[in-house]
């Protein structure tokens, strides 16, 4: 059942019981009459109680303690209800195959088939034959996980928090990927600097075993994302894929492209930030493409006007059937022309519940929807999960009903009517 709700098996646990159970069979017992002795003489219950407090210190302490020890229990991934029963199924032929030969076979091949199950990561090729790109539920922030048609992986930004006391990287990126039963992150991308989309980078930097990693290249301006590039530096993962001029790439079958920002790239209009920032990190966020199929997905990161504009005029394709709108919907970005020459299928806003920013602005959701875009909503859906096989998408949110549309061979014009699935939500 834990590996069922926490994808790990606790092979501490055993030996942990075995110290602790003989502590708790004290404690349990004085702290209920210790309630009450509190009720007939109060100082004596207040000792006993001491005394039970302190065995529960102890207890804790020697739960830490053996949660510490290496492999104390290894992460596994995501199992399902039947192989959970398998499991037990397997434990229970085990404990009779001293006197059935029946149970005894059933043991060997209930363990054959675990150890399978087990075993399949590291044995089999993963992927599926299609492009999947899910958009985590990180509330104030941005996190993509990428899975391509063979298996190669990455994570375009990983949410965070502007305080300390949440890893983001930990909580919800971290056990999504295990959930995804993924050890391996190809590429980790920070499309720009700000703390809601890099700060939950380093957890799965330093737990997953990464080949590269990406970013613009910006000036270093905080501590804490000094540390992140120069771990990656440390390791021989990073790129800057700015200076390197990426431009494009193509990965199981699905071209990238790294649209933005390019050396050419000045920021037009120049505002006045807060001391020691560049008012203009947002619009050097790296904008990447995919493309598979008839497919094609536009991660924007947190772009405002300025830079929508600029590849507006550099005329790139910028035609997606799937974009994240530009910084979580805020009214800074999306503007008309960039909306119009995105002009897509499906809108993702990654936004948490109650914005205090007022993201996504009302007007800004009009304007994908006069195109006939679905709108789907991190704090509304939860994670979304689109999935492509290059001729249709479907469109797989945690909370709310699927949808799958249809690619047309030529992508649609703005000018296209609205289709019947469109007022479905
Ligand atoms: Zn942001």
């Amino acid at each position: 059942l834990i590996l069922y709700y926490f994808q790990r098996l606790p092979l501490i646990a055993a030996p942990a019981n075995v110290i602790v159970v003989p502590i708790a069979s004290f404690a349990v017992p004085l702290a209920l009459l210790a309630s009450v002795v509190a009720q007939l003489w109060q100082a004596l219950g207040d000792v006993l109680l001491w005394l039970t407090g302190a065995l529960v210190t102890v207890i804790y302490a020697l739960i830490r303690w053996c949660a510490a020890v290496p492999y104390a229990a290894p992460r596994l991934g995501a199992v399902s209800w039947p192989l959970v029963g398998f499991i037990y199924a397997t434990l229970w032929a085990l404990a009779y195959s001293r006197r059935s030969r029946l149970a005894r076979w059933g043991a060997v091949s209930g363990g054959v088939v675990v150890g399978a199950w087990l075993l399949w990561p590291w044995l089999l090729p993963d992927g599926h034959g299609q492009l999947q790109v899910t958009f985590l539920d990180v509330g104030h922030g941005d996190a993509t996980v990428i899975r391509f048609p063979h298996g190669t992986t990455m994570l375009v930004d990983g949410g965070g928090s502007y305080r300390d006391d949440v890893d983001i990287g930990e909580r919800v990126v971290a056990p999504f990927l295990w959930h995804e039963r993924l050890r391996r992150l190809d590429y980790v991308v920070a499309t720009h600097p700000h703390p809601d989309h890099a700060k939950g980078l380093r957890f799965p930097l330093q737990h997953f075993r990464v080949r590269q990693f990406w970013d613009n290249g910006a000036p270093l301006r905080s501590q804490w994302y000094s540390e992140l590039r120069q771990e990656a530096m440390t390791r021989g993962l990073y790129r800057d894929v700015v200076d390197e001029g990426v431009a494009s790439m193509t990965i199981d079958g699905v071209r990238l492209e790294v649209l933005h920002p390019t050396a050419a790239y000045q920021p037009q209009a120049k505002r006045r930030g807060r001391a020691g920032e560049d008012p203009d990190e947002n619009n050097r966020s790296l904008v990447l493409k995919l493309t598979y199929g008839r497919a094609s997905f536009l991660l924007t990161g947190d772009i405002e006007q300025d830079a929508e504009a600029f590849l507006v005029r550099m005329g790139h394709d910028l035609r997606a059937t799937v974009v994240k709108a530009p910084h979580h919907g805020s009214r800074t970005s999306s503007s008309e022309p960039f909306v119009r020459a995105v002009n897509p299928s499906v809108a993702v806003f990654s936004v948490p519940h109650d914005s205090r920013f007022g993201h996504p602005h009302p007007v800004v959701l009009e304007r994908y929807r006069a195109l006939g875009a679905l709108i789907v909503r991190t704090d509304e859906h939860g994670a979304i999960t689109v999935r492509t096989d290059g001729h249709s998408i479907w469109v797989e949110p945690y909370v709310g009903e699927s949808v799958v549309l249809p690619i047309p061979a030529a992508h649609r014009l703005a000018e296209t009517p609205r289709q019947p699935w469109m007022e479905a939500r």
